[in-house]
């Protein structure tokens, strides 16, 4: 049996070409989304995410600026900024993106994001939206997970889903929307007992862990739909033989790119689950590119809910 492979760029694509024809409706009406993106300091990987995320708002006709104070900011300097972000009417998003520096409390400048423009969906008052069914904004990753189940036809309601891994962005919030999709609902952990068992009971597997291949073939039950949400970055060259050595997963072109570039990006799940699952998101090109879709649709989600028209229902979410 071979795994159905989730297109997730095809899927996110979908989704940004659906946000683009309703930001072209939303200027008829005088209206043009605008996010406004926070980055502090200079991490190279944040600012690969924060270009992505400003040249992604571009295609979709999105308004979008972003604002660079120096990694020696401090918590009184950032509230400002978010203050004026708060204010300004063309601004309907607000992304600080993290981690920032260590003099910061970031709980406080999150905290200080009108909950209107949180297009993250980290703030207690969103996370209490979606925990209480509400209209509100949900964290982009996890909302991704939704798409692609929902437009991959796979059934929830009714459905065992296990979620490893139970962090604020993407576990707790997964495992929500699940919930709320009538899903019966396991959340694991670190600390959780017999993992192997309780993840072979799901129908949808869901892996939000950071370590790279954990989930394996014993994981999983036969026909199961597994969603990889794990990105990891691979260097060591015994994991990547762990993983891509045997003569089933052997794949060329990936061992050409990681003798060139001396890494890979690999998911949670062992590539031989597609050997038992039933459906499954491949890394990279699964999840991933959701998740800026994700914000594309929460900063016009936003710009729609701040303006009181009613929710808007071209995705679900
Ligand atoms: P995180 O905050 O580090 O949380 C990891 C979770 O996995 C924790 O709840 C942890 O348990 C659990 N865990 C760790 N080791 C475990 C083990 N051996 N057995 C069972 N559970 C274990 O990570 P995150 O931010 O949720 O991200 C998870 C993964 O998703 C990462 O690879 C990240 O890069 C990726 N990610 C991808 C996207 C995307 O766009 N595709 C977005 C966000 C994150 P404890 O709580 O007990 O410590």
């Amino acid at each position: 049996m071979s795994a159905r492979i989730l297109d997730g760029s095809k899927i996110a694509h979908d989704i940004r070409a659906e946000v683009a024809a309703e930001v072209k409706t939303l200027a008829v009406a005088g209206v043009r989304p605008g996010l406004a993106v926070v980055l502090v300091g200079h991490n190279p990987a944040s600012e690969v995410y924060v270009r992505g995320k400003v040249k992604a708002s571009e295609q979709v006709g999105l308004y979008s600026e972003q604002h660079t104070p120096p990694d020696t900011v401090n918590t009184d300097e950032l509230l400002a900024l978010i203050a004026d972000l708060n204010r300004r009417d063309e601004i309907d998003g607000i992304l600080v993106q993290l981690p920032l520096p260590p003099q910061v409390d970031s709980k406080k400048v999150l905290m200080a994001v009108d909950p209107a423009k949180d297009v993250d969906g980290f703030h207690p008052v969103n996370v209490g939206f979606l925990s209480t069914q509400r209209p509100g904004l949900v964290p982009c990753t996890p909302a991704g997970v939704m798409e692609i189940l929902n437009r991959s036809h796979i059934p929830i309601a009714g459905q065992e889903a296990v979620v490893v891994g139970r962090s604020d962005i993407v576990g707790k919030p997964a495992a929500m929307l699940l919930l709320n999709a009538n899903a019966t609902v396991t959340v694991c952990h670190s600390k959780t007992r017999d993992l192997t068992e309780v993840c072979r009971r799901a129908d949808i597997l869901i892996a939000a862990i950071g370590r790279p291949g954990m989930v394996t073939r014993e994981f999983v039950k036969p026909g199961a739909t597994v969603i990889d949400v794990g990105m990891n970055k691979v260097t060591d060259a015994a994991v990547f033989q762990r993983l891509f050595g045997g003569r089933l997963y052997k794949n060329a072109k990936r061992e050409d790119a990681f003798r060139a570039k001396g890494s890979t990006l690999v998911g949670d799940v062992h590539p031989e689950v597609a050997e038992v699952a039933g459906a499954l998101t491949p890394v990279p090109g699964g999840v991933g590119p959701l998740t800026i879709a994700m914000l594309m649709y929460n900063t016009a989600k936003a710009a729609t809910m701040r303006r009181g028209k009613k929710q808007w229902s071209v995705v679900s979410g």
